[in-house]
């Protein structure tokens, strides 16, 4: 294969507007990517992901191949565990507004935020923000993999406990 696992520093910008250097998987020969080429990879892959488990209602060892190469580590191993559980839901509020909400392995509640990768946990502020080791949290992580697989669980609530919800953020 010959891929090298060396790691670039690029620079993200978080929903907060606060810039972090983020680090990924470099192959020699191939520039650097940019943080939107990076989102725009993440995205290719989750479609990909969507369009193999809804043909087969599984995921083949090719697309775990390629998650656990974009995602080193065991974050996805933990993520695809929480979807499994159906631990990722939706808050739906009335007025069209909603957030997620991620029951961790602990049986922690955390708000996600999936179109900027918020979440509330210690790995996000200190994985993500922080450090730049990790591109997203495994929070984050297995919102997109359930929006990607059809396995999130909604929940209506009142705009006003969603309002409760997202302050706590
Ligand atoms: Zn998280």
């Amino acid at each position: 294969m010959g891929i090298h696992h060396s790691r670039a520093r690029i620079r993200v910008h978080t929903h907060a507007q606060l810039t972090t250097t983020w680090l990924i998987p470099e192959t020699p020969g191939f520039p650097r990517m940019t943080s939107s080429q990076m989102d725009a990879i993440h995205a290719e892959l989750f479609r990909e992901v969507a369009r193999v488990y809804a043909e087969t209602k599984t995921l083949p060892e090719e697309t775990l191949c390629a998650l656990s190469f974009m995602f080193p580590g065991n974050a996805i191993v933990m993520a695809l565990s929480l979807v499994e559980k159906r631990h990722v839901t939706y808050l739906r509020a009335p007025s069209g507004r909603g957030a997620y909400q991620v029951t961790g392995s602990t049986g922690t509640p955390y708000v996600c935020l999936a179109s900027s990768g918020y979440c509330g946990c210690h790995s996000y502020r200190f994985g993500v923000l922080r450090r730049g080791t990790h591109a997203m949290c495994k929070h984050v992580m297995a919102v997109r993999l359930a929006e990607a697989m059809g396995l999130v669980e909604m929940r209506d609530v009142t705009d006003s406990a969603l309002t409760d919800v997202i302050r706590h953020v």
